[in-house]
């Protein structure tokens, strides 16, 4: 990709993500841009820090593992954040606790269990989102709405974990506005959980084909690869 192509792409999202925020009420500062670089090697992804992107989402521990090193090397003065948007498995627990600053997809007990016990012995505060699922879609990983409460309970009493907000993925449509429904559930499911006393301040939702909707309906985090580094080879 051409360095001028990708300056523009993230021109535009920057101007698409204010004007959501704007239509909406919102101050487009409350909005984070996680740039989501699976696939996108790190000449590219280095590219896009010196525009002045920084924070990043991938998507495998393995590929995140190989990237984040050639980072930790060169771009050492900067404040690179990453986070860990894929599906989580327990093995690999203790990767992600050393890789990441925030893991988007905790949906079970077992899973926060581990990640705990890993933080623990690196000595850190992991910070966490839960993730719900709120299709009946039988591939989509996140906790069902009536196991959720139970989740939040248990996951708010470990100690090295510290729960940020919420994250959900909705079924693909081709119309944007049809995710609109998933999206303020989720944000309701947060309301009603800060009434019960947890603070959920984050709501991670919305990617390319959805995130202006996602704004309108409240995300303070929306994960886009595609508008910024073009169409993934499969
Ligand atoms: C790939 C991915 C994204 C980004 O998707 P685009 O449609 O390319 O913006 C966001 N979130 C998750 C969890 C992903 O796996």
């Amino acid at each position: 990709m051409k360095d001028e192509q990708l300056l523009n792409n993230i021109k535009d999202v920057y101007r698409r993500i204010s004007h959501a925020a704007m239509k909406a009420g919102r101050s487009p500062d409350e909005i984070r841009l996680i740039a989501v670089t699976k696939n996108i090697e790190s000449n590219i992804i280095k590219k896009a820090v010196e525009i002045g992107l920084r924070e990043f989402g991938e998507n495998r521990i393995q590929e995140a593992q190989r990237k984040i090193s050639d980072f930790r090397f060169q771009i050492s003065d900067s404040d690179v954040k990453w986070h860990f948007v894929g599906h989580l498995q327990k093995n690999k627990a203790k990767y992600a606790v050393d890789l990441f600053d925030l893991i988007h997809s905790v949906d079970s007990v077992e899973l926060s269990q581990e990640i705990n016990k890993q933080a623990e012995k690196n000595g850190k505060i992991q910070k966490i989102l839960l993730q719900v699922k709120l299709s009946d879609e039988a591939a989509k990983h996140g906790i069902i709405k009536g196991k959720y409460i139970d989740l939040i309970r248990a996951v708010s009493s470990m100690k090295n974990l510290s729960i940020e907000g919420l994250m959900t993925i909705p079924p693909f449509f081709d119309s944007p506005e049809m995710t609109r429904p998933f999206f303020r559930e989720l944000r309701k499911i947060r309301d009603e959980s800060e009434g019960l006393g947890f603070r959920l301040p984050e709501l991670s939702m919305g990617m390319t084909g959805d995130f202006e909707v996602a704004i309108e309906e409240g995300a303070t985090m929306v994960r886009i690869g595609t508008a910024i580094f073009g169409e993934r080879r499969k």
